[in-house]
């Protein structure tokens, strides 16, 4: 009897889980019988998720053809719809469907939903603001010198953001605060920052939450440049994002996962000792790949600011040539320790160098060639990065309030 009934309990919470982690919508009519263990709400939790993700795939929607491409029952549908009108997210679109018979009434996501991100880069902030399609305002997007503290640095997003949230006249649901360095999952904080130390020990997202009043999450830089790449048609279950522009990071997708460590640090290639005795890093160990491999040490090579050296560098200056190829190498073997670890099927790299030299794609392959293993090197394609940290950040934010379906 005891058997029967814990056997009965571990189905129905396989069952709840299942559910709730599902990306697919559930027939609510399937699961009236267990109403007692609350589970019409999860259902309901499920299916806003899913019809959001289905509505950010369409421009305008009627309430019959989404319920068809979802497979849930109209009925089940309206109710939807309703909460989610009264809660500002979707609205009545001024199109009307008249390709069969009466008129269907369309529908799109309110473009008064709006998410934020603030990406803290070592040299430059920038924010922004977007709807749940994750069209960037671009308009409303503003860059200002991170400087070198942080009470003046969140002075000055406080204002930016009080600014743009203004002329926007809507209220930002999430704001996604995407900085470098090592985080600590569970906390939230900043534990080491080897190219901005003045923010460890710091949770930026919780403290510029409740500077800006507004609910905040915080995520790496990686992560946000790993999450924009993949198309919508890609089929990537094994990727990987390596960033050569101040420090060196990387972020891996393995099996459709995100490899994050056990405490949220994982990625951090740019620390891996190349030379004992090279220059000093900001980790505090010396010859880090970061102290050989990054866009900064291609600049300070070149004794040059970056956009000059860049254009020295589109001109085919010697010297400047010559430092980038040095650069490059580095950035090489690094790649090639990477493909030989993971064995990816993509590798999205960020480096302005690709900006300015037309081969660097070429040059790296050839250069990463030699040094990996040949049958993982054959089978992954290198390529470089399609958007930026912003657009990244952006979309987190937006999948981060999806999940939480509490609009
Ligand atoms: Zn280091």
């Amino acid at each position: 009897m005891y058997g029967g009934r814990s056997l009965y309990i571990r189905t129905l919470v396989l069952m709840l889980l299942s559910i709730a982690r599902s990306e697919h919508a559930v027939p609510m009519e399937k699961v009236k019988k267990t109403n007692r263990y609350g589970l019409p709400h999860i259902v309901r939790q499920v299916n806003l998720k899913a019809v959001i993700r289905q509505m950010r795939q369409m421009e305008v929607f009627s309430k019959i053809d989404l319920a068809r491409e979802l497979g849930i029952s109209t009925t089940t549908m309206t109710k939807l719809y309703a909460q989610l009108e009264t809660d500002h997210v979707i609205e009545k679109s001024p199109e009307r469907d008249t390709s069969f018979g009466r008129p269907k009434i369309l529908y799109r996501l309110a473009p008064t939903l709006q998410v934020g991100a603030i990406v803290i880069d070592v040299e430059t902030t920038t924010l922004c603001f977007s709807d749940l399609q994750g069209e960037l305002l671009i308009r409303n997007q503003i860059s200002f010198p991170t400087g070198d503290h942080l009470q003046n640095l969140f002075a000055r997003i406080e204002k930016e953001f009080t600014r743009l949230r203004e002329k926007l006249e809507a209220p930002c649901r999430l704001l996604g605060v995407c900085i470098p360095g090592l985080i600590e999952k569970d906390s939230g904080k900043s534990m080491l920052n080897p190219n901005l130390h003045w923010l460890e020990e710091t949770c930026p997202a919780k403290e510029l939450g409740e500077r800006l009043n507004c609910p905040s999450i915080l995520m790496h830089e990686e992560k946000a440049l790993n999450r924009a790449q993949p198309k919508a048609t890609d089929d990537l279950s094994d990727y990987i994002t390596i960033d050569f522009s101040a420090g060196v990071g990387m972020s891996v997708v393995a099996n459709g996962k995100y490899l994050s460590g056990t405490s949220g640090f994982a990625g951090e290639i740019g620390h891996i000792v190349m030379n004992p005795d090279g220059k000093l890093c900001g980790c505090g160990n010396r010859g880090c790949l970061e102290t050989l491999a990054s866009d900064l040490v291609f600049h300070t090579e070149t004794g040059s600011p970056m956009d000059e050296a860049l254009l020295q560098l589109e001109k085919g200056e010697q010297r400047t040539t010559e430092a980038a190829l040095k650069v490059i190498e580095e950035q090489a073997k690094g790649i090639a320790a990477v493909i030989n670890i993971f064995n990816p099927k993509k590798l999205f790299v960020y480096s302005r160098l690709a900006e300015a030299y037309p081969k660097y794609i070429e040059t790296l392959r050839s250069k990463a060639g030699k040094r990996s293993l040949t049958l993982s090197f054959d089978r992954c394609t290198i390529e470089t990065t399609r958007k930026g940290k912003l657009q990244g950040a952006l979309l987190l934010t937006i999948d981060q309030l999806i999940e939480q379906a509490t609009f």
